[in-house]
């Protein structure tokens, strides 16, 4: 997309490079997908901020987005994009919609992406804002999203964008035999590691505790 920001888009994509080369051995590869590397390039980061924040817009950082929430650092969209191994035909249900950046960034290498917000206000924001920008495979919910979004499932990659204490069992319930869950996991702000949950082919599941994030928490019921 030609615009204002495409060349702080372009520098922002170098140092997500760099970062990406940096924690290669968390991500399991020391280069961005080239199908994901092009979707950060396309998707305007600054529709999905406040007026106030656009200017920050392609800094490498977390923004308010009110609500008490944020748009996450766009290293960490990449990184747990790349962990979901996507692909063209791929389902993904995403927990923690937002602004919806991560979702338009899903949408742009995925065939379909159901996500869930609890608070309504952000969920009817980010569909309208979503629509608008022409993302029409994203179905948003406002619910709470630890039940997943059973009506969909089985999902072929689960992304949660909000710390849990512990792995909520219906989302690894409601992922595919093949299907890999990316989550961050652990109780206090600092103490979170991003987690990849595989289920393979028989539905037998493995867990791989990894990067140390810092995401707002998971909570319980609707806002
Ligand atoms: N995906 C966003 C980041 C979202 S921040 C991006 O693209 O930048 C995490 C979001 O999870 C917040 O909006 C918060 O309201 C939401 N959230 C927290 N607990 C939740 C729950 N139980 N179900 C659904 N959403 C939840």
């Amino acid at each position: 997309m030609a615009d204002e920001f495409a060349a702080e888009r372009r520098q922002l994509l170098a140092e997500i490079d760099l970062e990406v080369r940096d924690t290669a051995r968390w991500l399991g590869a020391d280069r961005l997908d080239p199908a994901v590397r092009a979707a950060l390039e396309r998707v305007p980061r600054h529709e999905f901020v406040p007026d106030w924040e656009r200017p920050y817009a392609y800094q490498n950082r977390p923004l308010s987005i009110g609500h008490g929430q944020t748009i996450s650092q766009p290293y960490i969209v990449a990184a747990m994009t790349q962990m979901l191994r996507p692909h063209a035909s791929m389902r993904v249900l995403e927990i923690g919609t937002g602004c919806g950046y991560q979702s338009a960034v899903l949408a742009a290498v995925v065939a379909e992406v159901w996500s869930i917000e609890r608070i309504a206000e952000l969920a009817e924001a980010a569909a309208g804002r979503l629509s608008r920008l022409g993302y029409d495979n994203v179905h948003v919910k406002t619910a709470d999203g630890s039940a997943g979004w059973p009506e969909h499932a089985p999902y072929d990659g689960i992304l949660v964008a909000a710390a849990a204490p512990a792995m909520p069992p219906a989302l690894v319930d409601q992922l595919a035999p093949g299907g890999r869950l990316v989550i961050p996991i652990g109780g206090g702000r600092f103490e979170q590691s991003l987690t990849l949950v595989v289920k393979d082919a028989l539905g037998t599941v493995s867990v791989a505790p990894g990067l140390p994030v810092a995401f707002v928490p998971l909570v319980p019921g609707e806002g």
